[in-house]
């Protein structure tokens, strides 16, 4: 390891190491440092989905079917009613690969790029010149190192290290994710007694309980997956609550895999003077899945963009110059995450008795509006398909298969959640106008609530 580089990222994660690739395209000297060892990377997850058509977007090699990191894909997934009924088909297809093996891929394509990794590496801390980071404090098998650098981009996960360690009005945000911002995952991979009869081979999913069953590695084995805010103990609850209510194949458990994701708006400024947010750290997962690989590549991959033209010609990235990563991150993925997640806080508020009546009916539970959540994380409704919505709420209310309460939260949260991405499609273009934004953005998301205070209900 070198004294200089042009940037320092924290995390050889898909964010981090995606990131890195494309500032070393550029010609920038970068350097990935991750507290884990080489053969460790990954290693925390298994399995996991990604989204099939977005591979060529973001130029990175798919993988064959020889790879190891390959495993199947599916064209499409099921989703059913709080009561096993009523499936939906959304037709959106995944790859379904394994995260260590793929990580050893992504991290040799970088390198090819001239990506350098300092592996068993921990941040420890920033080093500033006058109030501005220009490098990073590492340790390495118990030596302190310094680093120079014009760059330290956090994409650490959700841990957040280097967000969490700036100081108080950097510039960033620098919360630490907890427990109700949170969802705890718990995978249970199976073995199937009946693997002739009960093949799984695309991913089935009951919105209601957040739970899902999908492929494995072993064609005779399957995934048994929920999440939920608060706690471990609590995800167990609701995946026992589940399995009351809907029957799953005779299987036998051979191992558990559990961990956490982002569940929370992200901060509202990724930028800050020689640094970026990405990632988990930056909460860049998908409101409705928790998947958070090709999302946070949204970001890695603008912010490679605006960073390597601000840090051109040896020019430091103060705030102002990169600024633009948040304009354009921020009114896209952002708006469109922003007006989700506050539709979900208010859609989690259903008895199992009105998810499935929705599920019969076609209320928001239908093929096309979640084929296109999938695809355009947003629901495109004609004149006529909202009129025919609204009636058929209005149905719900009167036979009384949907409470006045139930409505009232619906209504409410799409309501916020309009203004919302309205709010966020309207990032300020100058730093100046930010203060104004952020305080009627605080306004908005304080009326939208917490997935987590609306799951205690
Ligand atoms: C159980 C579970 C299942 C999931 N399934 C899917 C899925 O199917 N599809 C999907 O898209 N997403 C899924 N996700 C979410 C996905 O795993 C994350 O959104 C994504 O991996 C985040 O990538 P990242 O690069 O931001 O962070 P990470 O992958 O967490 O990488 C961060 C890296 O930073 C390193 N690090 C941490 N602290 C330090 C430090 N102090 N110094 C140096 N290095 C440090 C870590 O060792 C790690 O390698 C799942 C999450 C969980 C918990």
């Amino acid at each position: 390891m070198e004294d200089n580089y042009d940037a320092v990222i924290i995390g050889a994660g898909t964010a981090g190491t995606y990131f890195a690739k494309l500032l070393a395209e550029k010609g920038f000297k970068v350097l990935v440092v991750d507290k884990s060892s080489r053969e460790d990377l990954g290693k925390r997850l298994d399995i996991f989905h990604i989204d099939k058509e977005l591979f060529d977007r973001f130029g990175i090699p798919a993988p064959s079917a020889s790879d190891e990191d390959y495993v199947t894909e599916f064209e499409y997934t099921i989703s059913k009613s709080a009561f096993d009924e009523f499936p939906k088909r959304i037709n959106y297809p995944f790859v379904v690969m394994r995260l260590p093996h793929f990580l050893a891929r992504l991290t040799s394509w970088a390198e090819k790029s001239g990506v350098s990794y300092a592996f068993n590496t921990e941040f420890v801390d920033f080093i500033y010149a006058g109030d501005q980071i220009s490098g990073a404090i590492l340790n390495q098998n118990g030596n302190t190192l310094k680093v120079n650098s014009r760059l330290v981009a956090d994409a650490s996960g959700i841990s957040s290290v280097g967000r969490r360690k700036l100081k108080n009005g950097y510039g960033v945000e620098n919360f630490e994710i907890g427990p109700h911002e949170k969802f705890y995952v718990i995978l249970r991979y199976v073995k199937l007694k009946n693997p002739e009869t009960d093949r799984v081979t695309y991913n089935i999913t009951w919105p209601y309980y957040k739970t899902w069953i999908a492929p494995q590695l072993h064609e005779d084995g399957a995934i048994f997956g929920v999440g939920a805010n608060f706690s471990y103990d609590y995800a167990e609850e609701i995946y026992q609550k589940f399995i009351s209510q809907v029957k799953l194949p005779p299987h036998e458990v051979q191992f558990i895999e559990k961990g956490t994701t982002p569940y929370r708006r992200p901060p509202y400024s990724f930028v800050a003077d020689g640094f970026v947010a990405l990632g988990d750290s930056a909460c860049l997962t998908k409101p409705y899945s928790g998947e958070g690989i090709t999302s946070g590549w949204v970001l890695s991959k603008i912010a490679a963009e605006e960073f390597s033209q601000a840090m051109q010609d040896g020019k430091y990235p103060d705030t102002k110059s990169v600024w633009n990563t948040n304009v354009r991150y921020q009114r896209g993925q952002g708006a469109d995450f922003a007006y989700m997640m506050c539709t979900l806080i208010g859609a989690v508020n259903s008895t199992a008795k009105e998810n499935h009546y929705q599920f019969k009916k076609n209320i928001v539970f239908n093929e096309k509006d979640m084929t296109d959540m999938n695809r355009d994380f947003a629901v495109n409704l004609s004149f006529g398909s909202t009129i025919s919505l609204v009636f058929k709420i209005l149905i719900g209310l009167i036979t009384g298969n949907i409470s006045l309460s139930t409505l009232k939260a619906l209504i409410r949260a799409v309501l916020t959640a309009d203004k919302l991405r309205k709010h966020y499609q309207k990032y300020p273009e100058e730093i100046s106008s930010f203060e104004i934004w952020k305080q009627k953005a605080d306004t908005l998301w304080e009326s939208a609530g917490t997935m987590a205070d609306a799951a205690k209900k």
